[in-house]
């Protein structure tokens, strides 16, 4: 990391990038094997990303989809991961919350012809080989900084950094997550509703094998609780609930869960994974829904762009808000290395290419989330029979489950 001094003046780089989750990392090192300069600038994280390989599982835990393994590999990360670190998911299973044996959906790799569904990891494990790959990068500069102010001229954006640094760039990337600072100067104005829920989540050992399957079981009052495969016998739990369950789930003792596991779903957590023991400190994470008006701004001479929670952030039912913010990242990459040469990198044409590319796929996802989180919280007896019935039906029709898998995979044209 660099730290720059006070009186350092303006330096010119191609793009800065601003934001160090995963989309962030992921879109610098990216762009700087474009060959264009870049500047990523986010402060220092406060404590070291703990090592994968120790025998301790990571608290963010993640389904990553076959499109964040095809941006992954295109950014030659995928083969620098340690692969024993992630698990495949084989198939997936959901059931509805009237324990009706009809009242669930089946997907399988195998039915789908593809070789697996997902995998399930850690994102310090991705973020270790991405820090790993970019200090190689001799085109991409770290910059520990926040920044202040952006201030537009006709084709350069000069960044106010909070160490009183300036640096001057054709392209700004605002990947600084779900309250972002950049989206706010650039006049990007955003649609948000809170769910007034949180979500728990905690690693656990289990009795039985998981057999490659993520669960997930909606529980009738809102509430939607996952169990992902770790390596192992291992699960990561995602339980979506009330912020004042989730208060209460934080507080409880392992025989309390044990009692908890045992109650909720008709006892078929206990029936599917046997008993349980904690394997991490649970944690729990507010949700909302976010949609900013406009990917890229400002509106007359768009110089920002912004990608991942930045840009829209989820309910995570369906375990896609990384993977689409990183599809973001391989649009973006797309568009800019397929530029015709005459373009610059901030030639407005481009910047709405990437806006449409990125339209649809972002609509449908926020759309078919919000409706599912809806439809599974609604109490009345009409509702609760539809989307029982909804699963077995979709569960039985071959066209729209393979419709419905090949969008979880989030299958793009992005090589
Ligand atoms: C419980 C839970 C489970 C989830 N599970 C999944 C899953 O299984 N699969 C999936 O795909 N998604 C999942 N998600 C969604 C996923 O967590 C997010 O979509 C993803 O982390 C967003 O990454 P990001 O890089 O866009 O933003 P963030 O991770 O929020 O990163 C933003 C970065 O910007 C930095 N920053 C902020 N302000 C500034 C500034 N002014 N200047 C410089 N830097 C700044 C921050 O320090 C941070 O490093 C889940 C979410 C939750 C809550």
């Amino acid at each position: 990391m660099t730290s720059l001094p006070p009186s350092f003046k303006p330096r010119q780089f191609d793009i800065a990038v601003v934001g160090a989750g995963l989309t962030g990392k992921a879109c610098a090192l990216g762009l700087a094997q474009l060959g264009l300069s870049v500047a990523h600038i986010a402060p220092a994280q406060n404590q070291p990303l703990p090592e994968p390989e120790s025998g301790h599982w990571g608290q963010r835990i993640y389904a990553f989809s076959p499109s964040t393994q095809t941006l992954l590999k295109k950014i030659q990360i995928w083969d620098a991961l340690e692969l024993s670190r992630l698990q495949v998911v084989r198939e997936m299973r959901i059931f509805g919350d009237r324990n009706g044996p009809q009242d669930q959906l089946h997907f399988s790799a195998f039915e789908a012809g593809t070789p697996q569904l997902a995998w399930i990891g850690e994102a310090n494990l991705i973020e270790k080989t991405l820090d790993q790959a970019s200090r190689f990068q001799n085109k991409l500069e770290h910059i520990d900084a926040l920044v202040k102010q952006l201030e537009f001229a006709d084709t350069q954006v000069k960044l106010i950094l909070d160490n009183q640094a300036e640096i001057s760039v054709k392209l700004v990337v605002g990947a600084d997550g779900a309250r972002s600072f950049i989206r706010d100067l650039t006049g990007i104005t955003v649609k948000q509703a809170e769910y007034q829920q949180s979500a728990v989540v905690a690693n656990w050992l289990c009795e039985y094998p998981h057999l490659e399957t993520a669960y997930q079981w909606f529980l009738g009052n809102g509430d939607i609780l996952a169990m992902l495969p770790l390596p192992g016998k291992q699960v990561s739990m995602v339980w979506s609930t009330s912020t004042q369950n989730a208060a209460t789930l934080l507080s409880l003792n392992e025989a309390s869960w044990a009692a908890q596991f045992a109650d909720v779903a008709h006892g078929a957590v206990d029936a599917t994974l046997g008993s349980l023991r904690l394997n991490s400190e649970p944690a729990a994470f507010p949700l909302s829904k976010i949609r900013a008006a406009q990917m890229i701004g400002p509106a007359l001479n768009p110089q920002v762009v912004l990608v991942g929670d930045a840009a829209h952030v989820m309910h995570p039912l369906a375990g896609q808000g990384l993977n689409l913010g990183l599809r973001d990242v391989a649009s973006l990459l797309q568009v800019l290395e397929k530029r015709e040469s005459f373009r610059q990198i901030n030639d407005p044409i481009l910047l709405r290419r990437y806006e449409r590319q990125r339209q649809g796929d972002t609509s449908a996802l926020l759309w078919v989330t919000d409706r599912l989180k809806k439809l599974f919280s609604a109490q009345s007896s009409f509702e609760q029979g539809l989307r029982n019935w909804g699963l077995g039906f979709v569960n039985r029709s071959h066209l729209l489950k393979r419709r419905l898998i090949h969008q979880a995979l989030g299958e793009t044209h992005f090589e």
